[in-house]
């Protein structure tokens, strides 16, 4: 009989996971405690805007090579979309002042030399220290290694950082912040051409996974939590699901792929990250201006980054703890506000959504990348996977497809 690998949780990192295994022709089954696929990453129908939102906005990088590989494996690599070239335009709130940052190709940055290229206010020289980040030690925080200030903190590093480690980047683990830096900003402008997921995460990341593992015979088993696993000192003898529960045979194996609080449940004495960080998204149904670029970076603004689809604006605020008990009205008029006045949009108030992700992230500090477990665990039928075990990356869908190919080259090792 074959060996079956059964994958709990159907968010990025277990779908991919999913997809990897079943193109090498094990037979899998993924366990999925909701009645969707996506986990953290997924779209919906919101019933007060009347059409389908993501939880979250997500930007993707082009240096995201496992997440383009994972794309290029379903055939879905044209639906997340992006510029040719790396740029990024900006306004400053606090005067109004644009600019597109604009990053050229290749490794040599000489983008930094060119003043129409690189953050106005700034010199050529600022941008070095940023390279001590990718030499950091994994027990630094950003703000111990290298103390950045003025324009091209605030017009660069700070939008970077809190964009890719979602916590304030002072505080910011510095090796997370070094691999993200390491990855995209020195790889050259097309490791850092900016993607969106247009049509919306689940028809970017999420549908074409499903109809992958449908098409072969992989069954996504929705509404099936696990909750617990029953197991001897070495090996996971049984998935118990509440309602059944499925006794492994000697070579089936499972792979966790669930957030950390609900891996800590399952394995008793399992070490986690244990801290979180918010992400506020608010959704407003509305054209966006003529003219508006898909991404735009506000500085000086509560909300961070403003994106443009078909029928809707939506914008994002990282680590937004400070705005979870802020009123849903008052969010959403501080936001319009400030959408209205950088893009030109009218200032009366759409129809809008604000969406708070409690724990959104793990809290990308040193102090918590230190918890990040190593996939394998104390049983030898099971492994881990998810944006928070040990992968060198910030928690980010890079970091959950990554993890969860990891875990099937472990598998298939065994
Ligand atoms: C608002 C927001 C914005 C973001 N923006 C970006 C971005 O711009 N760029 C980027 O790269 N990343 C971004 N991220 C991060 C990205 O979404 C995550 O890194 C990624 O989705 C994590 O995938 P995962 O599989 O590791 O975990 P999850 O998506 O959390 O998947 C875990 C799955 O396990 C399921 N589960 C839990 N317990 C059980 C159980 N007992 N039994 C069965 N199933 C269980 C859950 O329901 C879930 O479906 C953002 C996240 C949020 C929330």
């Amino acid at each position: 009989m074959a060996r079956t690998i059964h994958i709990i949780g159907a968010g990025l990192s277990g779908l991919s996971a999913a997809v990897e295994l079943t193109l090498r022709g094990e037979t899998v089954v993924v366990h999925e405690a909701t009645t969707f696929a996506g986990g953290r990453c997924r779209s919906y129908h919101d019933s007060v805007l009347g059409m389908t939102i993501d939880n979250g906005n997500h930007l993707v990088l082009s240096g995201n090579h496992a997440v383009l590989a994972y794309l290029r494996l379903l055939g879905a690599e044209h639906r997340l979309i992006g510029p040719p070239r790396a740029e990024f335009p900006f306004i400053d709130l606090a005067n109004h002042e644009q600019w597109t940052l604009r990053i050229n190709d290749g490794r040599l940055p000489w983008w930094i030399l060119k003043s129409d290229m690189r953050v106005p206010g700034t010199r050529a020289l600022d941008y070095l220290p940023l390279s001590r980040l990718m030499w950091a030690g994994r027990d630094r925080a950003v703000g111990e290694v290298v103390r950045f200030t003025g324009p091209l903190y605030e017009r660069l590093v700070r939008p970077l950082l809190l964009a890719a480690l979602n916590i304030e980047p002072s505080a910011g683990s510095a090796s997370l912040a070094g691999a993200v830096v390491r990855e995209t900003l020195t790889a050259g402008g097309q490791a850092c051409r900016p993607l969106i997921a247009r049509e919306g995460l689940g028809s970017a990341l999420i549908e074409p996974a499903l109809a992958f593992l449908n098409a072969h015979n992989s069954p996504v088993r929705l509404g099936h939590q696990l909750h617990r696993l029953r197991a001897t000192d070495t090996r996971v003898e049984a998935l118990d699901f509440g309602s059944d529960r499925l006794d492994l045979g000697s070579d089936d194996i499972a792979i966790l792929a669930v957030p950390p609080y609900a891996a800590a449940a399952l394995i008793p004495g399992l070490k986690t990250p244990t801290e979180y960080r918010a992400i506020v998204n608010a959704h407003f149904r509305i054209e966006p201006a003529p003219y508006q670029p898909p991404i735009l970076g506000m500085v000086n603004s509560t909300t961070e980054w403003v994106f443009a689809f078909p029928g809707r604006v939506a914008t994002t605020i990282s680590a937004g703890d400070r705005l979870l008990d802020t009123p849903r009205d008052a969010l959403a008029r501080t936001i319009w506000s400030e959408v209205a006045s950088a893009t030109g949009l009218p200032p009366e108030l759409p129809p809008w959504q604000i969406v708070r992700e409690r724990r959104a992230t793990f809290a990308a500090t040193p102090e918590q990348d230190a918890l990040r477990p190593d996939p394998s665990t104390r049983y030898r039928n099971l492994f881990l996977a998810g944006d928070w075990t040990n992968t060198g990356l910030p928690a980010t869908i890079e970091s959950a497809i990554r993890s969860g190919r990891r875990a099937a080259d472990l598998v298939a090792r065994q």
